[in-house]
């Protein structure tokens, strides 16, 4: 049992429904196993006889907020159509978050997601590995400026090989970096007589000398190294004097040209400042540059949501009852509606009928059209220079960010209850289902408006 409690396990959303996630984690409990990292994972590109379909059902936030419901006890139908709590778990829940990051529109949304994980009931942070120490030092500085300070946060070590460092720099890895300059220095000193093992075992265990001298809990020591390797690096760590891994964090700051720091340079330490945010940043809120991503399309799906879809203002109600009304009998009026639903939104979104939209979320992208993983509660961390990990498109949720900084509402994506997809409205009015609360904007508390509120349909 003791050796259970320090097992991790990696619990990704890319091959395993909700089901599947909550049975695979009711038997990590029967196993005793607590601690859970909860990711969204890879976009799956390989398997038996051809790459798999994706499921990505939940994403990170998702899988918290189930595991976190695990804990409280979660609630089920029993008997006689009565409600059935189960026993409570004790999962102690991390997540992950992704410093390395060149621009601000990937970079910002990947501190407000950290914020939305910890609220869905993460207890612990575990960093992307990199080999940026001022940039590991700002997810500390951004919870504390957040008033985030009993969440321990874990610094992570990935000891590099010459191949390992190559993948990272041609950025085969989703998420993982290796600037220029790094891969400068691990070719070299890779294509020497020790194939860089002393470079590489040494650059490791300053990470770690690194991670303690700034207070982080823990650092997670990984790569594809032997046991003894990996205690070589941790006696070495050990054997450093108490103040060089100041030396060592100036040393140790590989980050991309024109990388974006939430925060001030600090001269005097080499670290981000803590008191001072980026005052580019800063002004950049005030005065949002003017984007491309601020079309038309935006501009009238804000207005049409402010007029139509605005809980109890403008044609809210009206709207409410006449579907109330077409619920109870369905007819033509209805049909065309759907129709018209469908088409305008096929063309103004690339809409794929889910259901249960999720626009007002996303700044009037959908989702499912423009996210590989069809991210609803934020970004993966797998984006490279704003570009998908897939290659193929701009991160959905840097857009998104883009269109929300340009109205003041970049902090919304700090804000709200995880969005989990109802798979069961899939092919039926989205509309509908928003003013029947049948879908995920639904009031969740005693205030909830209920009026006309009905069962969801039966398929399309
Ligand atoms: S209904 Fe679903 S598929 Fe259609 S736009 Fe909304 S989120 Fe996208
Ligand atoms: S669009 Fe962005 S959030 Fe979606 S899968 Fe690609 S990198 Fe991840």
């Amino acid at each position: 049992p003791e050796q259970r409690e320090r097992i991790v396990v990696h619990l990704t959303c890319k091959a395993l429904n909700r089901n599947a996630l909550e049975a695979y984690a009711w038997r990590l409990a029967a196993e005793g196993i607590r601690n859970i990292l909860a990711l969204t994972g890879d976009y799956p590109t390989a398997g038996f006889g051809g790459a798999p379909q994706p499921v990505f059902d939940l994403d990170s936030v998702g899988l918290i907020y189930l595991l976190s419901a695990m804990n409280r006890g979660l609630e089920v139908p029993g008997r006689g159509g009565k409600k059935q709590t189960l026993p409570p778990t004790d999962f102690y829940i991390g997540c992950a978050v992704s410093p390395f990051k060149r621009t601000e529109r990937e970079l910002v949304p990947q501190y407000f997601k950290l914020v939305r994980k910890i609220a869905a009931g993460a207890r612990w942070v575990i960093t992307q590995l990199g080999y940026d120490m001022r940039k590991f030092h700002e997810v500390k500085l951004f919870l504390e400026a957040r008033g985030i300070r009993d969440v321990p946060v874990v610094g992570n070590v990935y000891v590099l090989t010459k191949g390992v460092a190559r993948l990272f720099h041609q950025g085969k890895l989703p998420g993982c970096v290796v600037s220029d300059e790094l891969w400068e220095l691990c070719n070299k000193y890779g294509s020497g007589p020790d194939k860089g093992r002393e470079f590489f075992r040494e650059l490791a265990a300053k990470q770690l000398a690194v991670f303690k001298g700034l207070g982080f809990q823990a650092g997670y020591l990984g790569g594809l190294a032997k046991p003894e390797d990996f205690f070589d690096i941790i006696e070495r760590a050990e054997r450093f004097g108490e103040n060089d891994w100041r030396d060592f964090l100036r040393e140790i700051r590989f980050s991309l040209p024109d990388e974006f720091f939430f925060f001030e340079h600090d001269p005097e330490t080499g670290l981000s400042s803590s008191d001072r945010i980026n005052p580019v940043y800063l002004e950049s809120k005030k005065r949002p540059a003017r984007s491309r991503e601020v079309t038309w399309s935006y501009r009238l799906s804000r207005w049409v949501h402010r007029i139509a879809f605005t809980r109890n203002k403008g044609l809210w109600n009206l709207l409410k009852r006449l579907y109330a009304r077409w619920d109870k009998k369905p007819g033509l009026a209805a049909k065309a509606m759907y129709s018209l639903e469908k088409t305008s939104k096929f063309f103004m979104y690339g809409c794929r009928d889910c259901g249960d939209c999720s626009l007002p979320d996303c700044a009037y992208l959908c989702p499912k059209r423009w996210c590989s993983k069809c991210a609803r509660n934020g970004p993966c961390g797998g984006s490279h220079d704003g570009i998908c990990e897939l290659d193929d498109k701009p991160c959905f949720w840097a857009r998104v960010y883009e269109r929300l900084k340009a109205y003041g509402e970049e902090e919304e994506m700090l804000t709200g209850e995880p969005v989990l997809y109802n798979a069961q409205l899939m092919y039926t009015s989205a509309w509908a289902n928003t003013y029947l609360d049948r879908d995920h904007h639904a009031p969740k508390d005693d205030s909830a408006d209920t009026e006309g509120k009905s069962s969801p349909p039966n398929g399309g």
